[in-house]
């Protein structure tokens, strides 16, 4: 394979730009000698007005946008193999699809002055081109691609996020949470999902720090060299959720424990009875989530649908109608307990099967089994009415 590295101006890779909006593709440039999305490459995903504007702010930063990469398919005619997006997003600029955001306006190409216009045309993008040799030319630049786009695994969304708000903010970031001779880590991994170095920890810590708002908050602090904000953040939440419990279960890892945190963490536990409730509840073969444990507890064992409670079983359902409705045609009530005290129209009402729901007598919070001794059917308006006490 023979390689040529090149430089162009946004202006010449531009030259000729066109976007198909049916099928979301950039098509041309380089007064058409370039395809810009060839068969094989994934749709233009950038047009979010987030990753499309943070193209166009890089370059009137002066950030570089990385290494482009194109493939010389003949004399004269070129694809790109990497770097679509970034020209993608250069070329609808030029055509005044989106806005960027420039001293607090929303402004489009044509409405940007001349230096600007100039800055952002003049800009050099850094390419290497890549020539296939032989009748198997175009297997062997798709296989190199595939070694390009890290041996063909594509880029999940925090390492997008990564290269879209490169700067300082992220180095630090990543030597703290990508790192997987961090010490931290094991302790980490209890509670959060990695790996490290596919930027599972870094994209937790962002997700709780921020409150949800990743992407506004690379933003933010994109240029800034200290992560002191986040780092204190996430190691709060992490001692929090070890301080509350005493043992560690497989299923805490990867729960929302930002969130839990700023729900609970100005509430006071009793520590051991609070350990000692999860532990029950994990060995009891009612509780199907067992996921749902920590916040149902850290709430008061109020939410039991956290727990996912395991339901009376069809027979069971079934022998239970049966007996209720024969009891109630002989007294001539309804055969939901409830409507047959009541005063309305419904009182004398016969549900069938399936407008009824199963119901446990004394709720599985309070003891109550979910065997047939502890199951009674009722209408469903009156066992959702039931549900919510
Ligand atoms: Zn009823």
């Amino acid at each position: 394979m023979k390689t040529e590295f090149k430089t162009y101006t946004v202006e010449e890779i531009c030259d000729g730009f066109e976007y198909n909006e049916l099928e979301g593709k950039g098509l041309y440039g380089l007064a058409g000698q370039l395809t810009i999305q060839p068969e094989y490459q994934r749709n233009y995903i950038y047009a979010d007005g987030k990753r499309d504007v943070a193209v166009i702010d890089s370059v009137l930063k002066g950030y570089p946008l990385g290494l482009i990469y194109f493939n010389k398919v003949e004399e004269g005619r070129l694809e790109v193999l990497d770097g679509q997006q970034r020209i993608t997003s250069l070329g609808r600029f030029l055509k005044n699809k989106f806005a960027v955001k420039i001293n607090d306006l929303e402004q489009i190409f044509d409405g940007l002055n001349d230096g600007m216009q100039q800055k952002i045309l003049q800009t050099k993008l850094l390419v290497y081109i890549c020539e296939g040799e032989g009748e198997h030319a175009e297997e062997e630049i798709k296989e190199w691609f595939k070694t390009i786009n890290i041996v063909g695994i594509p880029l999940n969304h925090q390492e997008e996020l990564n290269a879209v708000f490169s700067g300082p903010f992220v180095t630090a970031c990543k030597a703290e949470f990508s790192n997987s001779q961090n010490a931290n880590i094991q302790r980490w991994e209890s509670y959060v999902k990695g790996p490290a170095n596919r930027q599972q920890f870094l994209a937790t810590a962002l997700e709780w720090v921020s409150k949800g708002n990743v992407d506004g908050y690379m933003s933010a602090h994109r240029r800034d060299d200290n992560i002191n904000e986040i780092k204190t953040y996430f190691n709060t939440v992490i001692d929090w959720v070890d301080s509350k419990f005493d043992d560690v279960y497989d299923e805490m890892q990867g729960l929302n424990w930002g969130e839990l945190y700023e729900r609970f963490h100005n509430q006071a536990y009793n520590h051991s009875e609070l350990s000692a409730k999860v532990y029950q509840l994990m060995h009891d073969d009612f509780v199907t989530n067992r996921r749902g444990i920590f916040e149902y507890v850290l709430g008061g064992c109020q939410d039991t649908k956290l727990l996912n409670i395991r339901l009376f079983d069809k027979p069971t359902m079934r022998k239970v109608y049966q007996q209720q409705t024969d009891k109630a045609k002989a007294e001539n009530v309804s055969n939901c307990p409830y409507c047959a005290i009541g005063h309305d129209a419904n009182r004398q009402r016969i549900w069938k099967l399936e407008e009824m729901d199963a119901d446990h007598v004394t709720a599985w919070s309070k003891g109550g089994s979910t065997d047939i001794s502890n199951c009674q059917m009722l209408c469903k308006t009156h066992n959702r009415a039931k549900g919510n006490r």
